[in-house]
């Protein structure tokens, strides 16, 4: 092998051979000297700052001591097996714990000579100690030589490290892949664009990442790196939009007409917010350009999307146009049309629902009406994508709670007009903006982010066990003043057996407390027919029964203005989404709501600052700011199946400000030259006609 570059099979690459090849492709899916290139470290030791163990405590993350190591001693039985190193420098003395590979250790460690170590301090009783803390012999010598200040640590496995690939051999290999292919690594940042934005170039970013010099070399070849990821993600994102928009022509609305306008002035109840308006504006022009609109409407709990949606349908309408909106489950789909109906009020338009229960005798009806074009807006669950439905021209679609219908579902509606309607996404979850930015880089996006006026804000408050009775007493008082209690248990797929029976006996309980005839209990959950489910509901949204006690069935969409008192159970066992979103089940009518969090007495740092948060803020931005701090992005609902999110480097949650940049250089970058077909810009025209490995992008938006 003469030239090796980055593409070359990682087998070539000197020390390494079939069988290191082999478990590097199996471990760590490294197939290429360029792939190991991009297999960063996942920290650094500064071996430039050393702590004295007086100095040392318990919030440290980690830190260095150099010092000798008195002796080593195997204590304790079988499980409780472990070996204490006594370790000692000139202001202190610390003990070393290992639980693992005890007699390797004892062989490899030497009593008496001086170590460099680094680890977690922690501290029990005055006295400090690490755990499998990492040991090097100390070698004043190479200390003062000592050229990397800053060295890296590769994440390895056991596999690997029976192969010598620990880090240091990880690092090893580094060398030899950059001393191997530095002269051929060629930027895939143009010129320009590294000056603009002062980045290292890419072979020094490189270099720098694996071998830095000091803390500003490494931060300096992190940024690069980092900008260069997100870059080219939202270079890729921006393109299908750009691309989309050319190529799908839209349904051009150019009229506000008669159907709009009487809705406006003679049947909307209250006027509406700044937000909405400003979101409606948004659509109003958006369907007014002659391109498909693809939009996503991010907006709170009870931030009145609803009405968007509706105004957005006659604006259709007005047009020649029909339009539909589909729900993810029954309940919400029938709220979506009573809701619908209630404020259109008879003569504007006509509305109807279908859903799997809908009698074929009235699907036959909603079929021949769609087709004959006299039915105007159709409201319904996933029955509205089958094929027998055929609408004579849809124009507008809106899909509520998006994340919950696959991409076939959403394309399978986009076919159902030679021109592909309008699509409207609505979701009750809001993502923080980065995020948005980055899994639905290629929708426009809208955000309510005001509630109507005069809604009092929910009090929140977090309880323990022990005082349940006051919680229990607080709810009879409530129900006295004629309100509603949902009591939610957590009903989670791993521990469903177990989260059954604390329903049940969290039921029991109740039952007890609030016994017949004075209260009556409706309960639901996931495990009943549906008709029962349904049964069960109808009675506590007509105030035949004063408390639900239901799992998270209840978490989208249901609307019960007369319930005011939301009781949590496990709070600690929810996510914040989720929390956020059983929340906004209370406070939709005129009295003040509560929402009550049941913990147990024993709670996680994090489970600690998810109920915090939640007491804090009702604000869902901020809710899902946190969210995306405590999980990082791979975890956020709905983000999920979207393999844009799984990055080499930069992180959404903590890189948001070189996201924004890297975005804003995109978008300039388009304005200025939108084919790319400028000279300084062919690097960029030739990266998007690669094709992209592993990700599908047509299936994000
Ligand atoms: P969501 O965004 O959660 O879907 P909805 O559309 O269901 O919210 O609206 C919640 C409640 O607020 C409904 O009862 C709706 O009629 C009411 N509402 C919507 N917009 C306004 C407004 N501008 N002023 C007052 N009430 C409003
Ligand atoms: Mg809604």
């Amino acid at each position: 092998m003469a030239d090796l570059s980055i593409v070359t099979p990682i087998e070539y690459l000197k020390g390494v051979g079939p069988q290191k090849a082999d478990v590097l492709k199996k471990e760590l899916q490294l197939f290429t000297i360029g792939d190991l290139l991009q297999y960063y470290p996942f920290r650094y030791i500064d071996r430039t700052a050393f702590h004295k163990i007086r100095e040392l405590h318990a919030q440290m993350v980690g830190a260095q001591v150099v010092g000798r190591l008195i002796s080593v001693q195997e204590v304790g039985e079988k499980r409780g097996r472990r070996l204490i190193g006594q370790f000692r420098d000139d202001t202190g003395s610390m003990e070393l714990v290992w639980f693992q590979s005890l007699s390797w250790l004892k062989k490899s460690l030497t009593p008496g000579s001086a170590y460099i170590v680094y680890g977690k301090p922690s501290e029990f009783n005055g006295q400090i100690s690490m755990t499998h803390p990492e040991m090097e012999l100390f070698n004043a010598q190479e200390k003062k030589v000592g050229n990397l200040t800053m060295q890296p640590v590769y994440s390895s496995t056991e596999k690997l490290k029976k192969f010598n690939l620990d880090t240091k051999g990880i690092q090893r290999l580094q060398q030899t892949a950059l001393e191997t292919v530095y002269r051929s690594l060629r930027d895939p940042l143009p010129d320009y664009i590294l000056q603009k934005h002062h980045l290292l170039a890419y072979p020094q970013a490189l270099l720098s990442i694996h071998f830095p010099q000091n803390v500003d070399d490494l931060n300096r070849a992190i940024r690069r790196l980092k900008f260069e990821e997100l870059f080219f993600i939202q270079l890729r994102l921006l393109r299908n939009k750009q691309l989309n928009t050319q190529k799908y022509r839209g349904h051009r609305f150019d009229k506000v007409g008669n159907k709009f306008n009487t809705f406006f002035n003679e049947r909307l109840p209250f006027p509406l917010t700044q937000a909405q308006k400003r979101v409606i504006k948004e659509i109003r022009l958006d369907t007014n350009t002659g391109a498909q609109m693809n939009r996503l409407v991010q907006g709170d709990v009870g931030s009145g999307k609803t009405v968007v949606a509706l105004m957005s349908m006659l604006l259709a309408i007005d047009n020649g146009y029909q339009a539909c909106m589909m729900a993810p489950t029954e309940i919400l789909a029938q709220q979506h049309f009573s809701g619908v109906s209630a404020l259109l009020g008879e003569g504007i338009c006509t509305v109807r629902l279908l859903t799997g229960s809908t009698p074929a005798k009235e699907r036959r009806i909603i079929h021949q009406q769609l087709e004959d074009g006299t039915l105007d807006i159709l409201i319904g669950t996933h029955a509205l994508i089958e094929d027998k439905v055929k609408f004579k021209n849809i124009g507008f679609v809106v899909i509520d709670e998006q994340h919950r219908f696959g991409v076939e579902q959403r394309a399978k509606l986009w076919r159902k007009n030679v021109i592909p309607p309008h699509m409207l996404v609505m979701t009750a979850t809001p993502i923080p903006r980065t995020l948005a930015m980055t899994m639905y880089g290629d929708l426009d996006i809208s955000v309510i982010d005001e509630l109507p006026a005069g809604r009092k804000p929910i009090k929140t408050v977090h309880f323990f066990e022990n005082q349940r009775l006051r919680v229990f007493g607080f709810m009879r008082d409530e129900i006295a003043k004629g309100r509603q209690v949902y009591v939610v248990y957590p009903l989670i797929k791993e521990s469903e057996k177990m989260d059954l029976l604390y329903l049940e006996a969290g039921l029991e309980n109740l039952q007890r407390e609030f016994p017949l005839p004075t209260y009556k209990i409706s309960i639901v959950h996931g495990k009943m027919p549906v008709k029962d489910k349904d049964f069960e509901m109808q009675r506590f949204v007509k105030g035949e029964t004063q408390i639900m006690v239901a799992t998270t069935v209840i978490e989208v969409g249901v609307n019960v203005p007369n319930a005011s008192v939301m009781v949590i159970e496990n709070a600690e066992r929810f996510g914040l989404s989720q929390l956020h979103q059983l929340r906004g089940r209370v406070g939709r009518g005129a009295e003040q709501s509560f929402c009550i969090l049941m913990s147990g007495n024993k709670l996680s740092k994090e489970g600690r600052t998810r109920l915090e948060t939640m007491v804090r803020t009702s604000d869902g931005f901020e809710i899902a700011e946190v969210d995306l701090q405590l999980r990082g992005p791979g975890d956020i609902s709905g983000t999920q199946q979207s393999g844009v999110l799984e990055m080499k480097i930069a992180n959404l949650a903590s890189d948001q400000a070189i996201l924004m940049e890297a975005r804003n250089s995109v978008i300039e970058i388009f304005k200025e030259d939108p084919s790319l077909s400028a000279e300084k810009n062919i690097l960029l025209a030739h990266y998007l006609n690669q094709r992209s490995p592993g990700i599908s992008w047509d299936k994000i938006s």
